[in-house]
């Protein structure tokens, strides 16, 4: 088959690889139908992230099964499924208490020995704990796979920001990060009943996706100007939650800064860099919580597959380029100089 793989920062490439094949009876082979680039990606694409040569790729991935081991029984071949970014056994005290991410099982997809999302086939552990089955004939709805395909990582990420940082009906609430993942925080943001939602970005192209998701608000500015504006629309005190969804310095130290006094922040960006950004003697002073982390996206996937399956929340215009498996590392590209938001790939 053919897969995506990293041998260099900024060397991505598409090569021949040995077809995944069961190697475990809890093992599924699954054909991939639709996947895609991720923000996170983008560190391993700019050396930030250290990858093996030749190592596989891509985390968020819906397809077809192709095999099963015997022991699996809650999959057979031909069901329409989608992985999330990570795998599980289901079966241990995380996965029942919904951490799937701390699994002791578990693993990260393109990990070293196993294989990556962006290419035509997965070999996937686990299978029982880890996928979910989808309705059959989403199979032939292009927009709908499209949508169902961010439940893999940025819906379910966007969703855990938001249940992180403890929004409820009414709340006020200001997102930071224009990406897919802070553009699923709007979408999660209102989903969970947010009254106000106010948006930092200075995109157009994204900040008018964060208005269709629920933003009421949009803040272009950045750092003490976007405190100043955020105070401004919120009386100045200050929104309740804030959602961060970028990991670095400035964007943690700004969703500090425009946090209310008593608020909480749900964080969900892949730290980054040297510093935190993060004054604990200010967030003590201020009394502001932090909450959140990696997603356990399998945990929220059955609650939130009914919403976009009714198309009462969709995701899908988080995907703004779509390629053929030829066109990730010019994918990589586009996401990397931010002229893609994020790269929908058709093996
Ligand atoms: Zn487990």
């Amino acid at each position: 088959m053919r897969a995506t793989t990293i041998h260099a920062p900024f060397d991505m490439r598409v090569e021949d690889v040995p077809d995944p094949v069961v190697q475990e009876p809890t093992d599924v082979v699954l054909r991939v139908l639709r996947a895609c680039i991720c923000g996170s990606d983008l560190w391993a694409y700019r050396g930030e992230a250290a990858r093996q040569p030749g190592q596989r790729i891509g985390h968020e991935f819906l397809g077809v099964v192709e095999a099963a081991g015997s022991d699996v029984t809650g999959f057979a071949v031909g069901d329409l499924v989608v992985a999330p970014f990570v795998w599980s056994d289901g079966t241990c005290e995380y996965c029942a208490e919904g951490l799937q991410t701390s699994c002791p099982r578990g693993g990260f997809w393109g990990s070293v020995g196993s294989d990556g999302g962006q290419g035509e086939a997965v070999r996937v552990p686990f299978a029982d704990g880890t996928l979910v089955k989808l309705p059959a004939d989403a199979a032939s709805d292009d927009r709908l796979l499209t949508a169902l395909l961010a439940l893999s990582d940025v819906l379910g990420t966007g969703h855990h920001a938001a249940l992180g940082a403890g929004v409820t009906k009414g709340s006020t609430v200001a997102v930071v990060g224009d990406g897919a993942v802070g553009l699923c925080g709007v979408l999660a943001a209102r989903r969970l009943g947010a009254e106000r939602i106010i948006a930092l970005g200075r995109h157009t192209a994204r900040t008018d996706i964060a208005r269709a998701f629920g933003a009421t608000d949009v803040v272009a500015e950045r750092g003490e100007a976007a405190e100043a504006a955020v105070r401004e629309l919120t009386g100045g005190q200050g929104a309740h939650v804030v959602i961060e969804a970028v990991g670095t310095e400035q964007s943690m130290r700004t969703a500090v800064a425009i946090a209310r006094d008593g608020g909480s922040i749900g964080y969900v960006g892949v730290p980054h860099g040297s510093g935190t950004g993060l004054d604990l003697s200010v967030m003590f002073d201020r009394n502001i919580a932090l909450r959140g982390g990696v997603a356990p996206v399998r945990a929220y996937i059955p609650e939130l597959l009914p919403d976009v399956l009714a198309g009462t929340i969709d995701p899908s215009p988080v995907f703004d380029l779509t390629v053929g498996l030829d066109g990730v590392p010019a994918g990589y590209k586009a996401m990397d100089e931010r002229t893609a938001l994020k790269v929908l790939v058709k093996p």
